[in-house]
């Protein structure tokens, strides 16, 4: 679907895109040589399919990142608004965490025994989240997958709840969605699944308390898996008011768990949207940026919970259904600890938001000038833009004001003036290493490309 913004010329905006198109092939032939090479030995020339999604019909391939900037193999250096799509939340091999990672690297990675890192981790996740028991996994995939099952388990139920245009990662019974009729398909990323996810799960729009109690009513439901802003339905939609204490107050009426997926809102605060707006989940999972770069996810859960599984002796081990011989290794603990101790601290979340807002305030100001039917969203340190005046209340609403070819220039004109998103939302992150001149850099490019899309020729 197209957003229906009168004031842009689609002849005109066809026209500059073809013009990025050129320039940006130009600027990058040592990426397009890499790309061709790539392409003889990897599915679709990159090492996982996603990364051929950026605007110029190939990736820049990086030489180097560091802090918030990446350098390509053509020399071309990026403000780093993209950040690894929340990964580098952190910034780029941040000081710290790479001095850990190297004196653990030294020290011994893996070793399947705890080092006394595990329970600084999960001592911090329990002070920022507000849970207070850990445990960890190399994705934050895998600590949804693990939460839904510890939730069929607690409830003997088996459906899970999830609402229309959700991501957790390639969680099987999350790839769902609902058509225009209002009906759940499985989602247009059901490759090769055993089950058809109409089976696993019932899909509601977000924000309808109405739909949630005719959904967890009849007490079939294990769980609700929800982002407590959802990120993933191309653009950020936020919860209405007392929405969130309509969901806890339904699913502790109906017996159903709430697991809160942080892992995209995490930029919310120190302890993510759920620690910035004292929400109470049964669990909590996250992953991506935790631990610098390095690979850890983690879910927390209430002592009821853990009572639970303890009293219960579930088998948790070697061939059990919590698997994973690299999750909780030393490195990655080491990396987190340093990462969420030293570099994601709760004065570099306050100099993040205040970012953000100069960002924002900027974009907002320029939409604003040339009277652009166009809103900006800002959740902690993180920022989305998108084509209609209001924030969407559901994926059905957001889809309204998806506008792929317009995506496609403005990431493309950024890219080209040293400038980079993230390719699947109009996503700025900052880190604790961007500057006020990288926002600044920012505006000025995103108000050259708006003029240059208005003008007529
Ligand atoms: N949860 C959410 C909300 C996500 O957006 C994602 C990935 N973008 C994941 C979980 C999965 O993260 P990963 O691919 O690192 O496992």
């Amino acid at each position: 679907m197209t957003a229906d913004s009168p004031l842009v010329d689609r002849a005109r905006l066809a026209e500059l895109l073809e013009l990025e198109r050129r320039a940006f092939s130009e600027r990058n032939p040592r990426s397009r040589a890499m790309f061709d090479q790539s392409k003889k030995t990897l599915l679709h020339g990159v090492p996982m399919s996603w990364m051929s999604s950026w605007p110029g019909g190939y990736p820049v391939f990086v030489a180097s990142a560091k802090d918030a900037s990446i350098t390509d193999m053509d020399g071309h250096t990026y403000v780093d608004f993209c950040l690894g799509d929340t990964g580098a939340f952190a910034g780029h091999s941040p000081g710290p965490t790479a001095k850990a990672v190297q004196a653990q690297f030294a020290r011994g990675a893996t070793t399947m025994l705890p080092t006394e890192d595990a329970a600084w981790v999960g001592a911090e996740l329990a002070r920022r989240f507000g849970l207070p028991v850990w445990q960890f996994s190399l994705t934050a995939t895998d600590a949804n997958r693990w939460a839904l099952r510890l939730a069929r388990w607690l409830t003997g139920r088996a459906k899970v709840l999830v609402f229309n245009g959700c991501y957790h990662g390639t969680v099987d019974e999350a790839v769902i969605r609902l058509d225009e009729a209002g009906r759940p398909v499985p989602g247009p990323g059901n490759v090769g699944s055993a089950i058809d996810p109409t089976d696993t799960t019932e899909v509601i729009e977000f924000n309808d308390i109405q739909a949630l109690k005719r959904a967890l009513r009849p007490r079939t439901i294990a769980c609700v898996l929800t982002e407590p802003v959802l990120t993933n339905a191309a653009g950020i939609i936020p919860p209405r008011t007392g929405y969130h204490d309509a969901l806890r107050e339904l699913a502790a009426d109906t017996g159903t768990c709430l697991i809160i997926d942080e892992t995209q809102t995490f930029p919310a605060g120190p302890g993510g949207y759920t620690g910035s707006h004292g929400l109470r989940p049964d669990f909590l999972t996250i992953g991506k940026a935790i631990a610098g770069g390095v690979p850890l996810g983690a879910f927390g859960m209430r002592h009821e919970v853990a009572d639970a599984i303890a009293g219960a002796k579930l088998d948790m081990g070697d061939t059990g259904a919590f698997g994973g011989t690299l999750a909780g290794n030393p490195l990655s603990l080491a990396a987190a600890r340093a990462t969420l101790g030293e570099v994601l601290t709760d004065d570099a979340h306050r100099r993040m938001n205040a970012l953000a807002s100069r960002l924002a305030d900027g974009m907002q100001d320029i939409i604003a000038a040339r009277g652009l039917p166009w809103h900006v969203v800002q959740l902690g340190a993180r920022l989305e833009y998108r084509y209609s005046p209001h924030p969407p209340r559901n994926a059905t609403e957001s889809a309204r004001s998806e506008d792929r070819q317009l995506d496609s220039f403005l990431h493309l004109y950024l890219l080209n003036h040293g400038i980079l998103i993230t390719p699947f939302h109009n996503m700025a992150l900052m880190s604790p290493a961007t500057t006020e001149a990288d926002i600044d850099h920012h505006t000025q490019v995103f108000a050259a490309a708006i003029d240059q899309l208005l003008s007529r020729s």
